[in-house]
């Protein structure tokens, strides 16, 4: 905020103004999805690097806006964060993200696959776990297929019940993945600290891993190498996040990460375009 010398009043800002509208727009956009019901779940296929397999599903929030199109999450989450939306928006995105999974499950027979469902930290209330379960259980889906993705802010967050909700979580056969991994402070000792059973080495890495750059490269490679070590001693199975080459998957896949995500096996999509993408079942 610029400031005057004298009198220290605001100065006009055109930036400043410009934000608070889009921000207001942004706003006006989550009211109207949830009102009008413009919230949907994409899921992104996660492979097994080895076999090719599809493990399971990260379900990515979307807003399918009538004018302005299918708007991605990031902004999105961070105003709902805001303003408090996030609560309705998670609880809508749960709804989707499950009735999807049934969906899915029922065109293509597989009820193996897992379905990955990112949560905020403002999420993270005392019920949520109970709510959950009768969630699952009301659309006939077994604890076990879940995973929930956190982040390192979330095991940061300034809340005592985090741990007995992961817990809580767990002990429902829920398994509990730390998102993007190597890109906070002290992700290491999570591992140790809280019950994570997946590591999803953040997308950072896997640009660099092709990097024209040879000392980059290098040493994106060590630190993915030992990051994949240091997880599978702690019994952590390892996926990568935005693939996008062959190349990337074949250093992972050497480096003996288990799963990879990314455009070069598929992008976000709506459930009924992976159930015409009948060839990506045929093997699991
Ligand atoms: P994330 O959890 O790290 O999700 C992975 C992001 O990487 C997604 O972006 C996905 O579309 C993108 N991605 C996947 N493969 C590739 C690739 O090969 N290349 C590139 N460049 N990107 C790839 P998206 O869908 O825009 O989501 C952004 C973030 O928004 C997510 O990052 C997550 O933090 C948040 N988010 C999405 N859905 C939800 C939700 O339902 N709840 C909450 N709390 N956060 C969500
Ligand atoms: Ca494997
Ligand atoms: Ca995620
Ligand atoms: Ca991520």
């Amino acid at each position: 905020k610029k400031r005057d010398g004298k009198n220290g009043a605001l100065l006009y800002d055109p930036l400043l103004q410009d934000n608070t509208r889009q921000r207001a727009e942004i706003e006006r956009d989550i009211e109207a999805g949830l009102e009008n019901d413009w919230l949907d779940a994409f899921f992104q296929p996660i492979v097994d690097l080895s076999t090719g397999i599809v493990k399971g599903y990260e379900a990515l929030l979307r807003l399918d806006h009538p004018e302005k199109g299918i708007m991605a999450p990031a902004e999105i989450i961070r105003v709902a964060e805001e303003t408090g939306a996030i609560i309705r928006v998670g609880n809508r995105m749960l709804e989707k993200a499950l009735s999807n999974l049934v969906q899915l499950t029922n065109a293509t027979g597989n009820d193996k696959t897992y379905l990955a469902i990112n949560f905020s930290p403002l999420q993270f209330e005392q019920t949520l776990p109970i709510r959950f379960a009768a969630l699952t259980s009301r659309h006939g889906i077994a604890a076990n297929r879940i995973v929930i993705e956190i982040t390192e802010a979330t095991l940061l967050h300034d809340n005592p019940q985090i741990r007995t909700i992961l817990d809580e979580f767990a002990r429902y056969g829920c398994r509990i993945a730390l998102d993007d991994f190597g890109t906070g402070y002290s992700s290491l000792s999570y591992l140790n600290s809280f019950p994570v059973d997946i590591v999803k080495i953040d997308q950072s890495f896997i640009r660099s891993l092709v990097a024209d750059a040879p000392d980059l490269r290098h040493k994106s490679r060590m630190l993915v190498e030992g990051i994949t070590a240091i997880s599978h001693k702690m019994e952590c199975t390892v996926v990568a996040e935005g693939i996008e080459t062959e190349a990337q998957r074949d250093v992972l896949t050497q480096f003996g990460v288990d799963c990879g995500q990314g455009y070069f096996f598929a992008r976000p999509q709506p459930v009924q375009h992976l159930v015409d993408l009948e060839d990506i079942h045929e093997t699991a």
